[in-house]
């Protein structure tokens, strides 16, 4: 390192961390990212993966993305705008569009990009953007790229954002104004007021912006949040992933004909970061083919979190707010909430403590994540790991 400023900024900052109790180790998986994973020659249920479907390890997926890197390589050499576009990329956004009932779609390397590309190609200085408080980290660096004024709105709290946006109105000083949010919230897992918001937006002219990363493939028999409530057509911009419920990598943005052929003349990421490799394309496909056909995995997947979330509720423990398959569990105090986790690593369950600064201080949790993917037998072994940790450090009877 030819700066020592550098590296002693590196070397304190990484201790501030350790010493904070904020730095995250990292344990390499030793196979697939499956219904169990294996860690140090350990076997354990994983109730920590977004792969909610199974999808990700799915043999007609794998099958799919072997085919598809065969036919077209390993990459796709080069940005959608010179001549990384291939045929196959077209046909997944034409089976996005269709699945999620908007005119189109467009696919960016991951969700995350999405976040990046569409706010930014849609909104600029002079105009302004109700965030709810807890949107993903993804939406808040998107709208950062904008020099637009940000109203925060409190968490879902619809008097708040209708006051907001009237005022935000009222004021004469935005041309365009737009309210964002996620779809479903991943660390609660409560759905967003679609309904209301798309009152409050119709009253004063807002552009909707729904980012479903954890809504995809979960709610709306797959099509997500807004069809969840029939409002497929008055949700300006949709965004999804691939990464998540359909197992594999990427994500888009569902709209109008007109959204997507300016995002396809504007948004950065399509004009500068490398088109979705083919094996990723092929396997979406497969994975939204599979999504049409049949509702049997989020059946599946459904029926496995009522299981979790009625034995959790049962041995006395909250799962607070959610309304989807994310399931936390409540435990509160940070340390308390470490060691909990830590303890059913022990007893052979991987699930990830949640605490500040990710939630509020205090609200520490135990996230699950069961999936269509999970026997019965997993969430059994999972809700007895449960009970022994929650009874030794007297948090149920
Ligand atoms: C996970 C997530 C993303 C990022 O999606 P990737 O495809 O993993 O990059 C974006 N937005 C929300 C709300 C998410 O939960």
């Amino acid at each position: 390192m030819t700066s020592r400023t550098f590296a002693a900024f590196l070397q304190r900052s990484l201790e501030e961390l350790k010493e904070q109790g904020l730095y995250n180790t990292i344990e390499p998986l030793e196979g697939p990212n499956g219904p169990t994973i294996a860690i140090r020659g350990r076997e354990l249920v994983n109730l920590s993966s977004n792969n909610y479907l199974g999808l990700a390890t799915d043999e007609r997926l794998v099958e799919a993305a072997v085919r598809a890197a065969r036919t077209w390589g390993a990459g796709s050499g080069a940005v959608r705008t010179i001549n990384g576009t291939l045929r196959l990329h077209e046909e997944l956004e034409e089976k996005l569009a269709a699945f999620k009932g908007t005119e189109a779609a467009v696919s960016f390397p991951s969700g995350f990009a999405c976040n990046m590309a569409a706010i930014s190609a849609v909104m600029g200085p002079g105009d302004a953007i109700l965030s709810d408080e807890l949107n993903h980290a993804s939406i808040i660096d998107g709208i950062r790229l904008t020099k637009s004024t940000t109203i925060r709105y409190r968490h879902s709290d619809m008097d708040d954002l209708r006051a907001k946006a009237r005022e935000a109105r009222d004021s004469g000083k935005y041309e365009k104004i737009m309210v964002v949010t996620d779809g479903v919230f991943s660390m609660d897992g409560d759905v967003a007021k679609l309904p209301d918001i798309v009152d409050i937006a119709d009253a004063h002219d807002l552009i909707v912006y729904v980012d479903d990363a954890h809504g995809s493939g979960v709610l709306g028999g797959g099509a997500g949040t807004a069809k969840h409530f029939g409002l497929s057509d008055k949700i300006d911009l949709q965004i999804g992933t691939l990464s998540k419920a359909v197992g594999v990598v990427g994500g888009y943005v569902a709209g109008s004909r007109e959204l997507v052929d300016w995002l396809k003349a504007r948004s950065r990421p399509f004009l500068f970061s490398t088109a979705l490799p083919p094996a990723a394309v092929g396997a979406s496909i497969a994975a939204i083919e599979l999504l049409q056909e049949s509702r049997e995995l989020q059946e599946r997947l459904w029926r496995n979190a009522a299981y979790l979330q009625q034995g959790l509720r049962e041995l006395g423990f909250s799962v607070g707010a959610t309304e989807t398959p994310i399931t936390p569990c409540m435990i509160g105090n940070e340390e308390t909430t470490q060691l909990f986790s830590r303890r059913l690593y022990e007893e052979g369950v991987y699930a990830k403590a949640i605490v500040f600064p990710t939630v509020p201080r205090g609200t520490g949790r135990v996230r699950n994540m069961p999936s269509a993917a999970h026997t019965t037998e997993l969430l059994d072994a999972a809700l007895a790991a449960y009970a022994k940790v929650g009874r030794e450090l007297r948090l149920i009877p």
